[in-house]
């Protein structure tokens, strides 16, 4: 077939029916022909058609990348120059701002809310590294007399991105602004579920001057074209966020090239509220922990642990409140929970809800599929709250991703560390507590990467976010995050006044 190309100069309308993958600088249709729908799965329904990239796809891709970082100019620009080229990523997006929370909502069926907080956080995490790039810099080191030692940093080269479906904008906005800071040249490969915004936000990286084969995107199949980059001899890094069991297969697969990786993947994080929380505050941010983003995110509170001598109380109050929630219309400004993204994570999390109920756990509120007026063909779930759980049983151990909390009792600070620590996940963790020592100590007990001490947020640009143990390894969103994009390089040179002869001979 013939391929269609065009070059990006402007993004253009963001509604379409149909979106090409983007390979160096153009907008282009697979080599095969092929295409894939997206949906709106609030409503269950065909948006869009999406450009499907294949392995010959992939490595057109992989080659404007390589291109681009060997003989293109990005990565010698003046560190001011690129950083602009970030500011101006981020005007772009702040000026179609609507736009592009409307494209999040509807490819992904989230709360007009929570697009917006999302969107803004893509916005600041460009202007967070044009900032962090000016300010990176090498070192010069220690040395004996007559040697001196400098740290080059350099970008690590061709970065493949896999990203998810939950937060498809920001997981791009995470992934391709250090990147790009730092030098390197990117492939990413979104969801195939919402592959909508990382498209429109690689055409916006070009509109606002990023040039031909830094940023690409190839949306396809995990199994063929995320395969296919994680193998690939010219990809130097593959940064990954999805689940642990993929993150395993990545690692593995990597380690027959020795790329470097990043892996930012599951969890089941724990939100301990001690007898002394501010009961308010706790009860308020714990429902925010778990439902935000219908509980589809990798840091949900999904395990909660409430000490004895408050559980009735907050029970009481936390059970009102979930069933206060507003579902429905996810552009509604109202609206608290949007949509499940599919029918299949839909059954995933009655799957989970039924084996607990089967497990002898009850179901204290929610528990089952909704249909809210005038989305019924869409997919939904009810807030779920399910206590009388035991620690063996399946709700308690796995990731739902979904609006599903377990919620146990505990007696002790010591206990309930041990309670929460017995995951093979350590990404996030909430306490709530008045007591400042006893935040500091559960803190530094907690095994997770993230600890939030009477907050509901779990991250703004700046903050180190990754996980412990099969969550991952590697911290984004962050100034170190910049060097796992880059290379330390020893620079090493003799300036005595005497020529050396080590061997003496
Ligand atoms: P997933 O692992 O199924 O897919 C993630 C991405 O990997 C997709 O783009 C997919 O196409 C691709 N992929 C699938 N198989 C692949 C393979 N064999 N080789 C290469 N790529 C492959 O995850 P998901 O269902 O899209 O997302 C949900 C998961 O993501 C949850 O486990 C969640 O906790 C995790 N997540 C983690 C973070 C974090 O920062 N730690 C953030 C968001 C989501």
């Amino acid at each position: 077939m013939e391929m269609t190309k065009e070059a990006i100069k402007q993004v253009g309308d963001m509604k379409r029916e149909h979106y090409a993958m983007i390979i160096n600088g153009e907008r282009v249709e697979s080599s095969s022909g092929s295409t894939f729908e997206t949906f709106n799965p609030a409503k269950g329904e065909v948006i869009a058609t999406i450009a499907k990239a294949n392995e010959e796809d992939a490595e057109k891709a992989v080659q404007a990348a390589r291109q681009a970082f060997d003989h293109g100019k990005w990565r010698k620009y003046p560190v001011g120059k690129r950083a602009r080229v970030l500011n101006k990523i981020a005007q772009i997006m702040r000026s179609r701002f609507d736009e592009l929370v409307e494209m999040e909502v509807l490819n992904s069926g989230k709360s007009v809310g929570a697009a917006q907080v999302q969107i803004n956080q893509s916005i600041e995490d460009f202007e967070f590294y044009a900032g962090a790039i000016v300010g990176h810099r090498g070192e010069v080191n220690n040395m004996p007399y007559g040697f001196f030692n400098y740290t080059h940093k350099e970008p690590v080269g061709v970065c493949a991105q896999i990203i998810p479906w939950n937060y498809p904008m920001m997981m791009a906005a995470w992934k391709i602004a250090p990147a790009i800071a730092a030098g390197c040249s990117v492939v990413i490969k979104p969801a195939s579920l919402t592959p909508i915004t990382a498209i429109i936000l690689n055409e916006i990286c070009h509109e606002a001057g990023v040039p031909e084969g830094v940023v690409n995107t190839v949306p396809g199949s995990g199994a063929v074209v995320g395969d296919y980059l994680v193998k690939h001899e010219d990809v130097n890094k593959v940064a990954f966020t999805g689940s642990t069991p993929t993150g395993k297969d990545i690692m593995e697969k990597a380690s027959q090239t020795l790329k470097r990786i990043t892996l930012e993947l599951g969890g089941k994080s724990p939100n301990i509220v001690f007898e002394d929380a501010d009961m308010e505050a706790a009860v308020a941010g714990s429902l925010f922990g778990i439902f935000f983003n219908t509980g589809q995110s990798c840091e949900a509170r999904s395990r909660m642990f409430v000490h004895e001598d408050i559980y009735d109380e907050f029970m009481e109050k936390f059970i009102e409140k979930t069933q206060k929630l507003q579902t429905g219309n996810p552009f509604n400004k109202g609206t608290h929970l949007g949509s499940i993204i599919s029918q299949e994570q839909l059954e995933v999390i009655d799957f989970y809800v039924q084996s607990a109920i089967e497990d002898g756990a009850t179901i204290a509120t929610g528990g089952k599929p909704m249909y809210p007026e005038g989305f019924e063909d869409g997919y939904w779930y009810e807030p779920t709250v399910i206590t009388d759980v035991t620690p063996d049983m399946k709700v308690v151990q796995e990731e739902i991703f979904g609006p599903v909390v377990v919620v146990e009792k505990f007696k002790d600070e010591k206990e309930v560390i041990k309670r929460a620590n017995d995951t093979k996940y350590g990404l996030g963790s909430a306490i709530w507590t008045k007591d400042q020592g006893r935040a500091t100590r559960v803190a530094h007990q907690i095994q997770a990467g993230i600890v939030m001490v009477n907050s509901p947020f779990s991250a703004f640009p700046g903050t180190p976010f990754g996980g412990y143990k099969q969550s991952g390894f590697g911290r984004e969103l962050t100034v170190e995050t910049l060097d796992l994009y880059m290379e330390d390089k020893s620079v090493l040179s003799y300036y005595g006044p005497k020529p050396l002869n080590p061997f003496g001979v």
